[in-house]
């Protein structure tokens, strides 16, 4: 297997006059849970879909798992799983006897049972499709992706409408594969998720790419600043000055952003124990992923040419 699964330079896509994709570079080593972000209309979509070889490029250079997607090759088809927002299966068959029909298309399927275990449907082996949950449906559809066995398997939103459970299961079920040594190319629009999962994210607006690297990594142009965030009860005393002149206070609730949270909080803690002030709720936060998502994909005044 080649070190980087996905290899695209300087990739362009327009559907006449719409540039959807203006010129991105991305590239996915193998064995990483690799995530794309970016708002609706950003040109995610179009993005995978040329690296699923689904959809021509305009222009650039796209190597999948040493291939070019474009090519239509069929060994490379083998190699990929998909998995789409909704398979249609036969709902009327069981969880088992739909993974075996889909195996029966590869060459070199993964047992039934392994992808049983994988996706955490075990309980459900002899299950009637129509009979699952939302979100069992949802693992059935990883396990028909990992059907034949692939290097490389994309995710469109595995966990839209999952209840909170559902979700960290799905995570679990992500991180077996990455356990696996699959690649793992996720699309989602939930940012705690890409935190969560992913080695690596990029985020895309407007057909480029804005930011890319660790999720942790990943700062915004205000956003690189540790938050102290807590309620100052009425009738307190002035903050000391640092703070007091960098704070953000609506009624109650202050917030300071701060380039040197150590020095700051020993003011205000200070300040607060010789005052007998309770700071209530504090809290001192980096920036999150979703923060920093919002601050990149904020629509600027100007247009984008
Ligand atoms: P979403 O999060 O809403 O799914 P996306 O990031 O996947 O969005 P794309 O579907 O790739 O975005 O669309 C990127 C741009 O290309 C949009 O402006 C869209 O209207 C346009 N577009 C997509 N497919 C076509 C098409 N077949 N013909 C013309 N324009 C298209």
């Amino acid at each position: 297997m080649p070190d980087l699964a996905i290899d695209v330079r300087a990739l362009t896509k327009s559907y006449g006059d719409v540039h959807a994709v203006k010129g991105i570079d991305l590239q996915v080593d193998a064995g990483e849970v690799f995530s794309l972000l970016g708002p609706n209309g950003a040109g995610k979509t179009t993005t995978v879909e040329i690296l699923e070889g689904h959809r021509k490029r305009t222009g650039g250079e796209v190597s999948v798992l040493g291939h070019d997607p474009g090519k239509g090759d069929r060994s490379l088809k083998a190699r990929i799983g998909i998995v789409l927002q909704e398979t249609g299966v036969e709902r009327f068959l069981t969880v088992a006897e739909v993974i075996d029909r889909f195996r029966g298309y590869y060459p070199n399927p993964r047992p039934l049972d392994e992808i049983i275990e994988v996706v955490g449907l075990q309980e459900k082996r002899d299950a009637r499709v129509r009979k699952l949950s939302g979100g069992q449906q949802r693992r059935l559809d990883v396990a028909i992706g990992l059907a034949g066995d692939p290097e490389l398997l994309f995710l469109d939103e595995p966990t839209t409408g999952f209840d909170p459970s559902a979700r960290r299961n799905a995570w679990e079920m992500i991180r077996n594969l990455k356990q696996l040594g699959k690649t793992v190319f996720l699309t989602t629009h939930y940012m705690d998720e890409a935190q969560n999962l992913a080695d690596r994210v990029a985020i895309i607006v407007g057909g480029r790419i804005v930011a890319q690297g660790p999720p942790g990594s990943l700062v915004g142009p205000d956003a690189a600043k540790t938050a102290i965030r807590f309620r100052l009860p009425q009738g307190s005393p002035t903050l000391p000055g640092a703070a007091a002149s960098a704070a953000a206070i609506t009624g109650e609730q202050v917030l300071i952003h701060t380039a040197d949270p150590v020095t700051l909080l020993h003011a205000i803690t200070g300040w607060a124990l010789d005052n007998e002030v309770a700071l209530g709720e504090l809290s001192v936060n980096q920036p999150s992923l979703e923060e920093v998502y919002l601050e990149l994909t904020r629509p600027k005044e100007e247009a984008d040419p």
